[in-house]
């Protein structure tokens, strides 16, 4: 039987694992002890019940290939090495799937559930304790993140401090998903400020209590409690060796060409958001990714040539603010329309795709 290795075992990654799981000797490494359902780590913030959902044992996901917890830190070829095993696992075809790291409390960088679990509390209580909270980048996960904590601590006083011209500049969005973001966001008494930057970072690591003030670039004085960095996110893809260093960007992402097969690289793959396609990184995009490379590496297991093709669609959001408000850019017959919190609410706001998580990766309620 043909052998696959992935690395990362995120949302792309256990979607290919899972779908050739019946047609190859499937190898899932993830250095994480628990899958992490990241679309809802910011309400785990602010409610410890959703700190318990967001954690997902992989013991279910596969029925004939395995997962190993570990950590590549290097490729060679087809081949990784991985912390802890002294021999490298070789293999046919090489996946990688390690998508991006992303500040506290957005993502995590500790493997394991508990530990990671332990800050999330802190930082929970040091929100209970707060009066006044500085976000520091006003993109999906800054608004999201200002949703939440107005949603379950309203007292709280919220400063949105971002340096582009407006909120949510990154993705090709109508103004009407701005505009209805900001109304909301301003009725909960977050104060937005736009086109300033921190001239210094805070004195104090992200989700920690203790009293700080800092200076804007344009002269206004922040004072507050707390503060968290929504910007900043970087691909995973550090293990890659020399011989990437012409398929990778200063970002970190990897040239990938339409059957999403490393440029210069025959049999590695990437999928989710450490490939260069030009899109927005959304989980659902890692899933058609990983359908796409599952195709192609399938169709060369049959001795067939990979003919299945990766086709970015039109922009979409979905922008939850809390458990009740938000508003998404969704795609209704093929148009962009903005809808508003009763349909976000539905979309994601309620479940966050835990349920689609769990189901995916065989935990049964
Ligand atoms: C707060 C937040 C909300 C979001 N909401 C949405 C949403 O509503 N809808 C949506 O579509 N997208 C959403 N996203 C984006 C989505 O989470 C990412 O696009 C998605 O996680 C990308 O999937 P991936 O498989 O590429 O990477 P990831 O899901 O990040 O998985 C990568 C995995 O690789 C592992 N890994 C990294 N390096 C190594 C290594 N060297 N060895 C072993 N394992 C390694 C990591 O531990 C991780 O588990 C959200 C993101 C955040 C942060």
């Amino acid at each position: 039987m043909a052998r696959v290795t992935i690395v990362g075992g995120g949302y792309g990654g256990i979607a290919v694992a899972k779908a050739l799981d019946e047609v190859a000797e499937v190898t899932l490494i993830e250095q994480k002890d628990r899958f992490v359902n990241h679309a809802a780590a910011l309400r785990a913030t602010v409610d410890p019940e959703w700190a318990e959902k967001i954690f997902i044992p992989y013991d279910n996901l596969l029925k004939n290939g395995r997962v190993i917890h570990g950590t590549v830190l290097k490729t060679n070829g087809t081949s990784v090495s991985v912390s802890g095993m002294d021999e490298e696992i070789e293999a046919d075809h090489l996946v990688l799937a390690t998508g991006t790291a992303y500040p506290f409390p957005a993502k995590h960088l500790e493997s394991s559930a508990a530990i990671a679990k332990a800050r999330i509390e802190r930082a929970y209580n040091n929100l209970k304790q707060s009066g006044r909270v500085l976000i520091v980048g006003g993109g999906a996960v800054g608004i999201e993140l200002a949703g939440e904590i107005t949603s379950y601590f309203p007292e709280i006083e919220i400063t949105l401090l971002e340096s582009g011209p407006d909120i949510l500049t990154s993705g090709d969005y109508k103004p009407e998903l701005r505009e209805s973001i900001r109304k909301q966001l301003q009725e909960r008494g977050v104060k937005i400020m736009v086109g300033d930057s921190l001239s210094y970072l805070p004195p104090v690591d992200v989700g920690v209590l203790s009293p700080f003030r800092v200076m804007t670039q344009g002269g206004t004085q922040i004072k507050a409690d707390m503060w968290f960095r929504a910007y900043g996110s970087s691909a995973a893809t550090g293990y890659l060796g020399r011989d990437y260093a012409e398929v990778r960007h200063y970002d970190g992402t990897i040239r990938v060409d339409d059957h999403l097969r490393v440029l210069d690289h025959p049999c590695v793959w990437a999928i989710g958001d450490i490939t260069d396609v030009r899109e927005s990184k959304r989980a659902d995009a890692a899933r058609a990714h990983a359908e796409v490379v599952a195709a192609n590496i399938a169709a060369m297991i049959r001795g067939e040539e990979p003919n299945a093709i990766y086709a970015p669609g039109k922009e979409w959001v979905v922008l939850p603010l809390g458990p009740n408000g938000g508003a998404s850019q969704i795609l209704k017959d093929g148009v962009r329309v903005v809808v508003g919190p009763e349909e976000t609410v539905r979309l994601k706001g309620e479940d966050l795709f835990v349920d689609y998580a769990r189901t995916h990766l065989g935990v049964e309620d």
